[in-house]
């Protein structure tokens, strides 16, 4: 799969590799579904490739069917499901100064960096500081601030950038064949994948019928009960209330309320993720009447 946001940075990359100016440990940032793993698994390509092209793998060498069996020695891909603990990085840390045994390089994927227990993260700076010879560890996640800021250092950053333009929007109606929300990629921080997995899912409708039905129980036309339980069934009430919320922000003039309807929002996220057994129906319930309240 081609996709033309990527294409840019994925060159820039290609590039320094082939001048043999590629930093040893890069992480990746940019929004979840934007195609941070899509530029890590180009670049771990063509790093092992025998004979590459500036901007990709040549595709048919042996290196290259090694990768795209899933079976390449030089190619280590850590889960992305999980927290990453301490056995996972001295794993990590053996392979990246071992001998390539296709005597190109050693390629290191480790996707959710954030997910790095501290110890774990702590055992990666002296890889970090030391790494063997022609070996990359490509970092991935959306989460930078939760790194350690030793790690930041030692990294060097490439933000893949949301994107919201013309362009993004034309593919994710090629992908789908549907009509594509224009708000859609907006609400999905400018990642096109991630929109293109709530399309795909019908998630996309859902979400659409709230943004709908928001601003008409907003002003008393349709039934709290109803709201509630319409909320309820979404797998992103929290994301749909939030962006709900921030398209209203250029219309309303009282500060005040602004500052109390995130401060009880943010306190509504605490709740959902603190209070094990909480009634959540009874929460937002409560949720809404606070919200409806400081927005009429
Ligand atoms: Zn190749």
């Amino acid at each position: 799969m081609t996709l033309s946001w990527l294409e840019p940075v994925q060159l820039h990359l290609g590039q320094l590799a082939q001048n043999g100016q590629l930093h040893h440990a890069l992480l990746f940032t940019g929004p979840n579904g934007v195609g941070k793993h899509l530029v890590a698994a180009h670049l771990a390509k063509q790093l092992l490739c025998v004979q590459p092209f500036t901007d990709a793998a040549c595709g048919h060498c042996k290196s290259c069917l090694l990768v795209d069996a899933g079976h390449h020695p030089d190619l280590l891909q850590l889960p992305a499901e999980g927290s990453i603990g301490v056995d996972a990085v001295r794993e990590l840390s053996q392979f990246m100064q071992g001998t390539p045994q296709q005597g190109g390089a050693r390629v290191v994927v480790l996707p959710q960096a954030h997910k790095m227990t501290e110890a774990a993260a702590n055992a990666l700076l002296k890889t970090l500081e030391e790494p063997g010879a022609d070996s990359f560890l490509l970092l991935q996640t959306a989460y930078e601030q939760q790194l350690l800021p030793t790690i930041l250092s030692r990294c060097q950053r490439w933000l893949i950038p949301p994107v919201t333009d013309q362009a993004a929007q034309q593919w994710l109606v090629q992908q789908t064949h549907k009509p594509v929300p224009p708000y859609l990629l907006a609400y999905c921080a400018g990642a096109p994948l991630r929109a293109l997995q709530l399309l795909e899912s019908g998630q996309s409708e859902d979400i659409d019928q709230v943004l709908q039905l928001l601003p008409r129980f907003i002003q008393g036309n349709y039934p709290l009960a109803q709201m509630v339980k319409t909320l309820e069934a979404q797998a992103e009430t929290t994301a749909i209330l939030y962006w709900f919320v921030r398209q209203l922000l250029p219309t309303m003039d009282e500060n005040r309320n602004c500052q109390q309807l995130f401060q009880r929002l943010s306190q509504w996220c605490r709740d959902e993720q603190q209070i094990l057994g909480q009634n959540r129906s009874l929460a937002l319930t409560a949720l809404l009447l606070d919200v409806q309240r400081l927005l009429r």
